[in-house]
C-alpha cells in the first residue's frame, strides 16, 4: 500500500521529547517523519546546537541518532543544523 508510505510513523512531539534530552540541544524544530514504525522509517528535523565546531556538532547527531533508531527501530534519520544564535540574527534582518 504505497500511500502508507506517506503517513505520520511517529509523533513530532515524541520525537521532539527525546531530542532535546541529548546535551548540546538548544532547540529542535521542523520535525518529520514518515515510513513503517518497526520497518523502516525516514525521520528527519532542524536543529539548534550549542557547540559551534562540526566535530562537536556531529557527535550530537550521532547521539540523537543512536537514541531515536534504541527507540523506534531502523531509521534514516536527515539533521539539518543551525548554530545557536541563528535563529535570532535572523529576526533582525
Ligand atoms: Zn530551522
Amino acid at each position: 500500500m504505497p500511500w502508507l508510505v506517506d503517513e505520520m510513523a511517529i509523533a513530532p512531539e515524541a520525537i521532539h521529547k527525546q531530542v532535546m534530552q541529548v546535551p548540546g540541544v538548544m532547540n529542535c524544530h521542523d520535525i518529520a517523519s514518515r515510513g513503517l514504525l518497526g520497518r523502516q522509517v525516514f525521520i528527519d528535523m532542524h536543529l539548534v546546537v550549542e557547540p559551534t565546531d562540526v566535530e562537536k556538532a556531529h557527535e550530537i547527531t550521532e547521539e540523537i541518532e543512536a537514541r531515536l533508531e534504541q527507540l523506534y527501530g531502523p531509521a534514516r534519520i536527515t539533521i539539518h543544523i543551525e548554530p545557536y544564535g541563528y535563529r535570532s540574527r535572523k529576526i533582525t534582518y
